[in-house]
């Protein structure tokens, strides 16, 4: 069942036409819970709520997967605009990036003009910016931009997916500069990854104890309190600095997990926003099927609690949507 639901969901998150059309629909099926507003305004007065609480942020002005110039130059401008409101208004948070979004398909050189620009703000600002990692498609070309990157500037970094096979041979690479480790978010082949909880659960521990062990400062991204909790004793047992690392979640998880996190530790909350909300929201319905309920709530129910008076058309719609999707897997 969960194999099942994760497939589906992580097929709506690419399918270009849906993540189009949703730009349109504003927030639906419960995505507000995670995606943190549409505008910098919004996200802004969040950080500052979680600013007070001692929880850093990390802003993601949500987007990938753009074909077109003009839309990774405005994504860009988002961005540039983003750090100008962090600097103005004093808020303790750095900035995540998406390549793809960055121009990445469109031009390798394009991308690194747009990175560039951002990365000399950021540096003017003393801002850190994080290139997050997407499918394995674009991996070697982010680790190829980045390292292009780093000859330039200091103040980035990237993430390492504990289910690739190859994670720890680039992690040892990248030793010296700031890494974000998670077990990874797209579907991804045998040949490249692995597949089990259990063989991804057992790298990321091997490969965060390796970090927290090393100089550099890492961000342990992760909800499972398994991990959190073996990372804990490991880092009492071993004395490790707590100026050396920090636990990052998702804006909208483990909300009481969170505070209780950030009363011990460095803590980073994930703050995704804006009206690309789509691919972003169905990778986390994948990863937590139980949040089915939420577009449950959507389609049936109005704000009040009230059964609304046509769910048949998203009811249909989202049958039809699950039908098409079984009739593809069929033809493969
Ligand atoms: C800050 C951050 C940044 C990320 N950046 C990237 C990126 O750049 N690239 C990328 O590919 N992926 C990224 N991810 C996503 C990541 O790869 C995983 O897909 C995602 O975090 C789910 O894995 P998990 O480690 O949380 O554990 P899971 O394996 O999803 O969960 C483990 C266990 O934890 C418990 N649990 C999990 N969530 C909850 C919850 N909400 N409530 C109660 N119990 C729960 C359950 O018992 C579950 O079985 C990021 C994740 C985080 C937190």
């Amino acid at each position: 069942m969960v194999n099942w639901t994760r497939d589906f969901f992580i097929c709506l998150s690419n399918s270009k036409f849906l993540n189009k059309s949703a730009q349109k629909w504003g927030f639906r099926f419960g995505a507000e819970k995670f995606v943190a507003g549409t505008d910098i305004g919004s996200v802004t007065r969040t950080i500052k709520e979680m600013n007070a609480r001692g929880i850093s942020c990390t802003v993601d002005n949500l987007g990938e997967f753009v074909s077109e110039k003009t839309e990774a130059e405005s994504a860009k401008r988002q961005i540039l605009n983003m750090l100008d409101k962090i600097r103005e208004e004093k808020l303790d948070c750095h900035v995540s990036v998406k390549l793809t979004q960055l121009g990445l398909d469109i031009s390798r050189e394009f991308c690194i003009q747009n990175m560039l620009e951002i990365l000399a703000r950021a540096e003017h600002y003393g801002i850190f910016i994080n290139v997050d990692m997407e499918d394995y498609a674009h991996f070697q070309a982010t680790i190829d931009v980045l390292k292009i990157l780093l000859q330039n500037y200091g103040n980035v970094g990237t993430v390492i997916q504990a289910y690739l096979r190859c994670a720890e041979d680039v992690m040892d690479e990248l030793k010296d500069i700031r890494l974000r480790i998670v077990k990874g978010a797209y579907k991804e082949s045998e040949a490249v990854a692995f597949q089990t909880k259990a063989e991804i659960d057992r790298n990321y521990l091997k490969l965060a104890k390796k970090r927290l062990l090393g100089d550099a400062y890492t961000s342990i991204a992760t909800h499972d309190h398994n991990i959190i909790r073996a990372l804990e004793d490991f880092i009492r047992e071993n004395n490790i600095s707590h100026e050396k690392f920090e636990f990052q979640m998702l804006y909208g998880f483990r909300q009481e997990m969170q505070y209780e996190l950030a009363e011990k530790y460095h803590f980073t909350t994930y703050m995704p926003f804006g009206n690309d909300w789509f691919g972003y929201y169905m990778r986390r319905l994948a990863e937590r099927p139980q949040n089915i309920n939420l577009i449950v709530k959507d389609v049936f129910y109005t704000k009040d609690h009230k059964l609304k008076k046509e769910p048949l058309l998203t009811g249909a719609l989202a049958v039809s949507l699950l039908l098409l999707w079984r009739k593809s897997g069929k033809k493969k």
